[in-house]
Order: C-alpha cells, then sequence, then structure tokens
C-alpha cells in the first residue's frame, strides 16, 4: 500500500492503527473475492468484548482449530450484534506481481451473463469478475464526463500471478471465451494508468447510478451458474412493476448489485410497489439456490425480508445466540431480526 503512495488511514498520525471492524462485522467482500475469498476467509482468531464487558479471545495465529465452537467466525459477520472486535489475527498473502485488466463488450445482458460460467470454467480463475450492465455505464460515463467504451453490457476482467508468461495465456483463454460467446470485442488495459482508469470506472459507478435517483440497492447472490437466470429474472421483475433498475456487481461471486430506480415515478407507486418488487426479487434469488445478501448484510433495511431467507426455527435459533452474547440487547439494537 505504502509503495503505491496510497495510506490508509489517510492521517499519518493515525498509521498503525487500522479501521477494520466494519469490515470483520461485515465480512466485506468486493471484486477480488472471485479468486482470494472474503474476510472471513483470512480471520484466523478475533479478541473481543461481550457486551458485559467479558473479554472473550478465540483462535490465534493457528492454520488449524477445531477446539470447540469457532466463535471467530460467529463474529465474523455478526453486523455488531454480538461483540466489539478489539483484536484480529489475520492471514496475510503476497501482493502477486503481475496484473492484466480487460473490458469484454457484450451485444446483450445474456451473452454477458452467459460468459460468466463460461470464463470460470475455463480453467483460468481471474482475480476479478465484474459485470456491468451498459445503462450503468453510460451513466458513470456522463457522471464522470469521460469517455468509457459502450455497450449493451460489460465484463471487467482481472488476471494476476506470480509469473507474466501465465497471466498472458490466461489472458487469451479468457479473451477466446469472452469471444466465442458473442463478445463484440475485448479491450485490453495493458499499462497500469489504463488499468486504473478502468478501476475508477467501476467504482465510480455506484455512486453515479445513485446520483440519479431516490433508490433502493439490493445485494444479490447466487450460485454462478445461475448469474443468467437472476439477471434476466430480475430485469423481468422491474419490468412487470413498471421501475427502472440498473445492475451491476462481482458477477464471478454470484453476487448481483440490484438498483431499483425511482425516476419519475410517482410517490404513491413507489410507496405501493417497493417492497413487493424486492420480496419477488429475493423469492426469485432464493429459488436459484441463492441469498439476499452477498456482502452487505442486512442491518435495519433489509431486516423484515429475512423470513424469507430462513424458517422461524432458523431466525428463533439466531435469536438465542444473540441473546447468549447480548442478554440486555444493546448491541446494535434492532438490527438483523425482524
Ligand atoms: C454504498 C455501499 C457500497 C458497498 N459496497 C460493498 C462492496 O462492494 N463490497 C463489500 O463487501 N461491501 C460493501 N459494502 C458494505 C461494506 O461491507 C461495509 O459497509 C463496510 O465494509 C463496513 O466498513 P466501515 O469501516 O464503513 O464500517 P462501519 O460502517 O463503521 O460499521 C459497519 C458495522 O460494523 C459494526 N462495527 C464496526 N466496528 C466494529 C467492531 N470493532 N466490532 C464489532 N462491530 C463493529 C458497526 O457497528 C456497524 O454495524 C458497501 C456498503 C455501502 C454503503
Amino acid at each position: 500500500v505504502e509503495k503505491e503512495g496510497l495510506f490508509y488511514p489517510p492521517d499519518p498520525a493515525s498509521r498503525g492503527s487500522c479501521f477494520i471492524g466494519g469490515n470483520l462485522a461485515e465480512c466485506s467482500g468486493g471484486p477480488r473475492a472471485v479468486k482470494y475469498g472474503v474476510t472471513k476467509d483470512y480471520v484466523l482468531g478475533v479478541e473481543a468484548v461481550c457486551a458485559d464487558g467479558t473479554v472473550i479471545r478465540h483462535g490465534g495465529k493457528l492454520l488449524k482449530n477445531v477446539t470447540g465452537y469457532n466463535l471467530t467466525q460467529t463474529l465474523i459477520g455478526s453486523e455488531g450484534t454480538l461483540a466489539v472486535i478489539t483484536k484480529v489475527f489475520l492471514k496475510l498473502i503476497p501482493l502477486p506481481p503481475y496484473r492484466l485488466t480487460m473490458l469484454a463488450l457484450f451485444p446483450s445482458l445474456e451473452s454477458s451473463a452467459r460468459a460468466v460460467p463460461a470464463v470460470m470454467n475455463s480453467g483460468v480463475i481471474p482475480s476479478a469478475l465484474e459485470f456491468i450492465e451498459g445503462e450503468a455505464i453510460a451513466i458513470t460515463s456522463r457522471h464522470l464526463g469521460r469517455e468509457i467504451p459502450q455497450s449493451e453490457a460489460e465484463l471487467l476482467i482481472e488476471l494476476d500471478g506470480d509469473r507474466e508468461q501465465r497471466v498472458n495465456e490466461g489472458a487469451e483463454i479468457v479473451c477466446e471465451q469472452a469471444m466465442s460467446l458473442g463478445a463484440e470485442d475485448v479491450l485490453l488495459a495493458d499499462s497500469a494508468q489504463k488499468q486504473q482508469e478502468l478501476w475508477d470506472m467501476r467504482r465510480a459507478i455506484g455512486e453515479a447510478v445513485k446520483s440519479l435517483s431516490i433508490y433502493k440497492e439490493e445485494d444479490t447472490v447466487v450460485p454462478r451458474s445461475n448469474f443468467v437466470p437472476l439477471v434476466l429474472g430480475v430485469k423481468e421483475i422491474a419490468a412487470r412493476h413498471g421501475v427502472t433498475t440498473v445492475c451491476y456487481g462481482h458477477a464471478g461471486d454470484g453476487n448481483l448489485h440490484v438498483n431499483i430506480l425511482k425516476m419519475d415515478l410517482p410517490d404513491e407507486v413507489w410507496n405501493r410497489d417497493l417492497d413487493k418488487t424486492i420480496e419477488e426479487i429475493f423469492s426469485l434469488t432464493i429459488s436459484l439456490g441463492g441469498t439476499i445478501s452477498g456482502e452487505h448484510g442486512i442491518g435495519y433495511s433489509q431486516k423484515k425480508f429475512l423470513p424469507l431467507a430462513f424458517s422461524p426455527e432458523e431466525i428463533e435459533l439466531m435469536k438465542r445466540i444473540k441473546d447468549a452474547f447480548d442478554p440486555k440487547g444493546i448491541l446494535n439494537p434492532g438490527k438483523i431480526f425482524p
């Protein structure tokens, strides 16, 4: 991080401490999870303070540990509702020296979505495989005031590794796969600056889309073999309800962020139909073997939909876990459970 001139936290006085608590509590994912996994895959142990002040420790500098229940992983992704994490033991891996980024342009949502499982089954594991629908590209291009190659749908694909030649060979395989599935073009970002421009564009999408309208963002996730029916099904549901959706996400993980935009819908129609639309999208997600949040968590705004994902018995069991850690319900009260 220091080598690239980026520091987090930016204030030099705070360096050495790091605000990772939220990432642990949300089990954050992001674009590189497709190859490297999510936060939980790197957490070997924690120290945490329970609601009554008891300090608990579990795990540590251990790659193996089956002693008792896995309290570490119970806390990771618990959205701050069980205990306050005060120390963490993380597995670290070296940063791969070679990286290659591509933008594959497709003539339709369907062809781009079909390319996702095909790329993943090609024997090459990309370090990122991001899906962006054309509307999101157009909005981001206007938002940034920058030319971005336009098409109906695009895949941002990144490969990395220890050997340049292997990365290039992998890129050839991925290009062939994309072209054989109907890609109009595959653009190669062959310099660090061009790679950065593509990632800057990807990172700007959320803000650009959300600047357009009142919105509600969903964080659907399905087995990636079901990415095609998810994308097409979301569009069908949105069309039936007369709402605009703009989708993008970590396709390699089967994780699709669906932004439902109010645009110029009258308030009463938006207020009446929004939950029904979300419920249908979530029901579709679950019927495809997925669930209602891949990386954003449940918090306050999604808790009413939790019964779509779990049986009453499962929710009760989770509530009993919450009660065991926090009997007075003082840690992030009101979150997760309806
Ligand atoms: C617009 C938007 C886009 C996002 N995009 C992504 C994405 O692409 N990928 C992804 O994985 N996630 C994404 N997220 C969710 C993301 O995982 C979390 O918002 C973020 O990682 C939390 O980090 P933070 O430092 O902002 O935590 P905060 O927002 O400060 O806290 C998040 C939660 O963690 C709790 N918490 C904080 N510290 C601790 C601690 N020490 N112990 C216990 N609980 C604690 C807080 O009480 C809070 O409930 C997105 C969120 C938003 C709002």
